[in-house]
């Protein structure tokens, strides 16, 4: 096995100082497939970073096929944005920018003077026996002369994505590792690969549309979607090779140890099943859930207040169960009143608002409706 670590300078400031991404690849030297792990772009995210510790320690015991990327703390910006005791990670906080939410559509071929778009790949490929690897140097250009040609330059953000689309541009299977406020674990996959999501063995699937919306999963896996799309105009059957995953590790600003041990053994049976490995591995069974994400609803705070959540992540429950109560001032009358958030649906509670300081139109959890079961 043989171990690479580079570091890409990623932001400068005006003193000169800067930031840097650090990259380290495993290459087991065998043909198989390419396992990119991210951890860490929204700032208070950081269980992932103990996910990726572990994984870069088994590996080192562990023989495996094919590559693994691994980039810790992806986003130094936001790891480094801290605020009193708490870490400003989520946005831009020049700008006010979701870092997770400005990665680039190359289908948009013109808005980032993609010279060649994906159609015109197709129309040279569309016969190609090698069409994956062929692809794979496709967008290995397209990110090298988005970021070397954009005329009047990238946005910070953009710079940031972009680069990490194009660390993750030659990879099979991408894990994009995030947390929730005060959340449950809990994976997004897209509608074309929701089977092979299951064998993850998440508690808590949110099926997506095969659709771009900005975020890292999407965009990995829409440049697969669009080639297959066009391949189907020359009456080429394609299945996509590729998958993307957005995996939410529990609760912003915490680390755990233990779960992350739990969080890497479903990691390697899921990689076991993709033949990255044949290592022995103990069994993790459990109840399942997933749901689209039409069904992933949000409540909103009818008030301003003091809000008590009534329910813990993961928690089940039943229409009309309270769920929280607002406890608001009234500044005219000088009296307190509660008003009770009751549920509209039976569900279960996946994220949860991390403070109890909430202002009128706040979101202040999310649930689960209409939900399938499965055992793993
Ligand atoms: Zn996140």
């Amino acid at each position: 096995m043989k171990i690479n670590n580079s570091s890409i300078e990623i932001s400068q400031y005006a003193n000169g100082d800067s930031l840097s991404i650090n990259v380290i690849q495993y290459d087991s030297l065998q043909s198989g497939p390419h396992i990119y792990f991210q951890a860490n772009v929204h700032g208070a995210e950081l269980q992932g970073n103990i996910v990726i510790k572990l994984l870069m320690e088994y590996f080192k015991e562990h023989e495996f096929r094919g590559k693994i990327t691994f980039v810790p703390f992806a986003n130094p910006m936001s790891v480094n944005a801290k605020i009193g005791g708490y870490t400003y990670g989520r946005f831009n906080p020049r700008t006010g920018d979701n870092w997770n939410r400005n990665y680039i559509d190359i289908s948009q071929s013109s808005r980032y003077q993609i010279q060649h778009s994906i159609a015109d790949f197709v129309n040279e490929h569309y016969e190609s026996e090698t069409i994956i690897t062929d692809f794979k140097q496709y967008l290995d250009s397209v990110f090298s002369s988005v970021k070397n040609n954009t005329e009047y330059g990238l946005s910070e953000n953009k710079i940031f994505n972009v680069e990490l689309q194009h660390l993750a541009a030659d990879a099979d299977v991408i894990f994009d590792l995030h947390t929730g406020g005060r959340a449950a674990r809990y994976l997004y996959a897209a509608e074309y690969e929701k089977s092979k999501a299951m064998e993850l063995g998440f508690p808590h699937t949110l099926i997506i549309p095969n659709e771009f919306d900005g975020a890292m999963d999407e965009a990995c896996f829409m440049p697969w979607v669009h080639l297959q799309n066009e391949l189907m105009n020359h009456d080429v059957q394609f299945s996509i090779p590729v998958q993307a995953y957005t995996v939410e590790l529990g609760s912003e600003e915490t680390i755990s140890m233990d779960a992350a041990k739990e969080d890497m053994l479903r990691l390697l049976i899921f990689l076991k099943g993709s033949g990255q490995h044949s290592q022995q591995l103990e069994e993790l069974k459990g109840q399942c859930y997933s749901c689209h994400l039409k069904n992933y609803r949000s409540y909103y705070a009818p008030t301003g207040g003091l809000c008590e959540f009534h329910l813990e992540p993961a928690e089940h429950f039943l229409k009309h169960d309270k769920l929280a109560s607002i406890h608001s001032f009234n500044s005219k009358s000088n009296e307190w009143m509660t008003n009770h958030v009751v549920a509209k649906n039976n569900g279960i509670m996946i994220n949860i608002g991390t403070s109890a300081n909430i202002s009128q139109g706040e979101t202040l959890f999310q649930v689960m409706e209409h939900y399938h079961s499965f055992e793993v």
